[in-house]
């Protein structure tokens, strides 16, 4: 049953072949077997239990709601009331919510069972699962891997079929690039699809929610549940949600796919281009046409961005100071000491460097030739996709240069770490969705993972082009052995 889609388990639990207890329960006897993925932080076993009861009651005498009943497990950094919320942080490792993120809200009005709160970099920085105060993840592929950040734990889970769909968050790529790293589909957004109500905000401009499944076909279905206007996000945009289940059988005759060169030059590992070179083979075979493009500035992303999600964190984290809630260190001799000491033993290496790059380049003297440069460069950027979508209907390339690196491999050098997200960090910047899904494996057996970025509020077509992917295509279907 646990490899099963959520589209398959549907129809199960409507057959009446399983209920939502046995489902639930087998879900939560596999996250108790692969513990030492490390993949959790909260399991909430009885509660899981509590509800996939209710909603069993619920299907013999109501029609189904969509995901009724279906297991679902959830990044850490959504409030969920009643449970610890800890974004993978000391700061808030004792921080129950009070309320639900309006995600966890849409989840729940949906009829979806909460298995627990995935494991994370220290509030979402990090692109290795590394950052975070409970450990690392370990990538189900090889265990001597990273998952990928910071959405590390989500994709672990729901490759290692310990959830058979999480939720995850992407500024610069956390939903893309462990998604690519673990062999599943991720798909980001368009900023502002998405409410942002009750997500622990890293850098606000940037931050998107959304869905990591095994396919095409079951993001839809949780797009169709996560999306939509949000008045207590006022960044959250009023547009109708279409049904991103309606058009996933479209064909892609015609459909104009754009190749920016930036993306298959120098870093790019030849497994992973050949990957995505028989991919866009098999997308020709398909109907599409093959357009070459260029996004000049996206070679500069990663430096933008690295001024701008510090700039925006070392504001948004200003909230955690022993005050108001979570950690306060314990002996202090004044409110000034209270500060530094419950800041200093709060967060970890990674996020203190964040808040010091973003205090700096927000500083008098510096804001004109960091911060301003850099929102500058992000118009730049934007502007290079606005060009393109005039050439393509959707771009393709790589998720990232390479597969899974192995743990440790990166933690000394930031640099190296930070230019793993190079592919991914230019949608955010220019606030348009993108996808990650499975493309093969590489010389090492690790999971190749193919980008696809569209135009604002295209999900649906992104959707559509990965669906006729996996229809033709069997990578989505590989499983890590021994899961
Ligand atoms: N890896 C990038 C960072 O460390 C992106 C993280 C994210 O998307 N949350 O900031």
């Amino acid at each position: 049953m646990h490899r099963k889609t959520i589209v398959e388990l549907q129809a199960a639990l409507e057959a009446g072949q399983i209920s939502s207890v046995e489902l639930t329960q087998a879900f939560l006897d596999r996250i108790d077997h692969h513990q030492d993925l490390n993949a959790f932080i909260t399991i909430t076993a009885e509660a899981a239990l509590e509800q996939a009861r209710a909603s069993d009651d619920r299907r013999d005498h109501e029609a189904p709601r969509p995901l009724e009943g279906i297991p679902i497990a959830h990044k850490d950094i959504f409030c969920t009331q009643g449970l610890i919320t800890s974004c993978g942080s000391r700061m808030l490792a004792n921080f129950v919510s009070p309320y639900d993120a309006t995600v966890i809200q849409h989840f729940k009005a949906a009829g979806a069972i909460i298995l627990g709160k995935t494991n994370m970099d220290e509030f979402a920085m990090g692109s290795s699962n590394e950052t975070s105060f409970y450990g690392p993840v370990k990538n189900p592929w090889a265990n001597q891997a990273v998952p990928g950040g910071s959405s590390g734990g989500s994709a672990a889970a729901v490759a290692a079929q310990l959830a058979p769909a999480a939720t995850g968050t992407d500024t610069g790529g956390s939903i893309r690039q462990p998604a690519a790293l673990c062999g599943i589909t991720g798909l980001k957004p368009t900023y502002g699809r998405v409410s942002r109500y009750g997500m622990v905000a890293f850098a606000s401009s940037l931050d998107q929610a959304g869905p990591m499944t095994h396919t095409a076909a079951d993001a839809a279905l949780l797009l169709n549940i996560m999306a939509g206007f949000d008045p207590k996000d006022s960044t959250s945009v009023d547009k109708p949600v279409p049904d991103y289940t309606a058009t996933l059988n479209d064909g892609l005759k015609g459909l104009r796919v754009g190749l920016p060169k930036e993306y298959f030059g120098d870093g790019l590992a030849a497994d992973v281009a050949q990957a995505i070179d028989a991919s866009v083979e098999t997308l020709k075979k398909l109907g599409a046409n093959i357009v070459d493009i260029s996004l000049p500035n996206s070679t500069l992303a990663v430096p933008c961005y690295y001024v701008l999600a510090p700039a925006e964190a070392s504001s948004n984290l200003s909230r955690f100071d022993g005050v108001r809630y979570g950690y306060r260190a314990a002996d202090y001799d004044d409110l000034n000491d209270m500060y530094r000491k419950t800041r200093s033993q709060g967060f970890g290496e990674e996020v203190k460097r964040r808040i010091m790059i973003g205090a700096y380049t927000l500083s008098a003297g510096y804001y004109d030739a960091y911060y301003l440069k850099a929102q500058q460069l992000r118009r730049l950027i934007a502007d290079d996709f606005h060009t393109a979508f005039g050439q393509c209907d959707v771009i393709l390339g790589p998720t990232t240069p390479t597969t899974a690196f192995d743990l440790g491999a990166k933690t000394d050098d930031p640099v190296s770490m930070y230019l793993n997200d190079i592919y991914t960090i230019p949608a955010n910047l220019a606030g348009l969705p993108g996808m990650s899904i499975p493309a093969g494996l590489g010389e090492d057996g690790r999971p190749i993972g193919l980008q696809l970025i569209g135009n604002a509020f295209e999900e649906a077509r992104l959707l559509n082009v990965a669906h006729q992917y996996q229809q033709a295509t069997d990578h989505h279907k590989q499983t890590p052995e021994g899961y």
